[in-house]
């Protein structure tokens, strides 16, 4: 097992702002198409531009050796990777890391919840928008809510340290379901955020008429259940609450209600090897290049890494009112 006695902190921003969380996207390609994540018939990208799962690792140690001791494997669905495990096990075994942590659609947590904890993944969050599994179909246009629902259940079994359901409600499809959310956390003894929709990507629906703003989610949940104010954080943008006499706990993520880019700790890396500097802006750095040029030295993807600190941007620039989203990129390019 690693030890975890983290490097020391190396990637520091214009801002003063620490980066020790990266965001690793291994796949564009994802098994669902859930509606404001990825229109019906998208194209994927070629093989050869995706990063190889050794070109992750070796991105992941890079970063690690950089002071980063959180890693979230993302997509896409990672899940749907090949191999994609092997590379649970590499990260898994990198010394200085405290926490790798995954986000999945949970459709194939039934065969890889097991091997996923074995690996040294931590805590697992599942996206699940409806327990109506109609509703669920629509959503996801290829889902199955059995099979995700299989798949929690395989990962409660495996003994995460913990498991959360991210939600993403939508005027007129979904937001009657907060409650139902909330009370399924709570009888699973699991947590819940619900993710403001954000404007990334070129889905066709407009998202001024169904965004639901999480002030109205907090006020509806408030009238339903005892909810403590945490002060708990996980290192990323949620605000909790705590569920009185209950296990869970409830996130809010509001990229708009609340501007949470003073605390930003993260950069993202898409299944491209780009580095994102911010998930609401254009800013960043092609690391493929440098590391195919460079097959046995780490030092020009070191210096790149180093150098992006100065061009990571103060803040992100949603606004829903335009007319296209702040920045056209598919969520599941650069990973959620
Ligand atoms: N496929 C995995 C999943 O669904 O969890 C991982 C990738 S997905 C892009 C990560 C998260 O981003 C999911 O929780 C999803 O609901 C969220 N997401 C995708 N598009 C979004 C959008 N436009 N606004 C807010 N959240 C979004
Ligand atoms: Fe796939 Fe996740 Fe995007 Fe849904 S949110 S289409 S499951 S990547």
């Amino acid at each position: 097992m690693a030890s975890h006695n983290p490097a020391p902190a190396q990637l520091i921003d214009q801002f003063g702002r620490t980066v020790d969380y990266i965001r690793l996207s291994i796949t564009d390609r994802c098994d669902f198409r859930c509606e404001y994540c990825m229109a019906e018939d998208m194209t994927f990208l070629p093989r050869e531009q995706v990063l190889s799962l050794e070109e992750c690792a070796r991105l992941v140690k890079i970063f690690v050796n950089l002071g980063v001791t959180k890693v979230r494997i993302t997509g896409g669905e990672p899940l749907v990777r090949k191999n994609a495990m092997w590379l649970f096990e590499e990260v898994g075994k990198l010394d200085g890391l405290k926490e790798l942590v995954l986000t999945t659609n949970g459709s194939q947590l039934a065969q890889h919840a097991v091997a996923l904890k074995k690996a040294g993944v931590k805590r697992i969050n599942i996206s699940i928008d409806s327990l109506k599994p109609e509703r669920f179909k629509k959503i996801t246009r290829t889902g199955r809510l059995e099979q995700v629902l299989d798949g929690l259940q395989a990962s409660i079994h495996a003994g995460f340290e913990g498991i959360k359901i991210n939600t993403v409600l939508m005027r007129g499809t979904n937001d009657d379901e907060a409650i139902d959310l909330v009370q399924f956390a709570i009888n699973h003894n699991i947590d819940i955020s619900f993710i403001e929709e954000m404007p990334l990507g070129d889905v066709t629906h407009n998202r001024e008429n169904t965004f639901v703003n999480n002030v109205d989610t907090l006020k509806l949940l408030q009238s339903q259940f005892n909810l403590l104010p945490s002060t708990e954080s996980t290192g990323g943008p949620a605000r909790y609450w705590r569920v009185a006499d209950t296990r869970s706990k409830i996130g809010f993520i509001s990229p708009h209600s609340h501007n949470f880019c003073e605390a930003c700790n993260r950069v993202r890396i898409s299944c491209q090897g780009e580095l994102f500097l911010c998930l609401g802006q254009d800013d960043k750095v092609e690391l493929m290049p440098l590391l195919r040029a460079n097959p046995n030295d780490d030092t020009p993807i070191i210096d790149a890494i180093l150098n992006s600190m100065k061009i990571k941007p103060k803040g992100h620039d949603f606004d829903l009112s335009r007319a296209k989203p702040a920045v056209v990129r598919f969520m599941s390019h650069t990973g959620g």
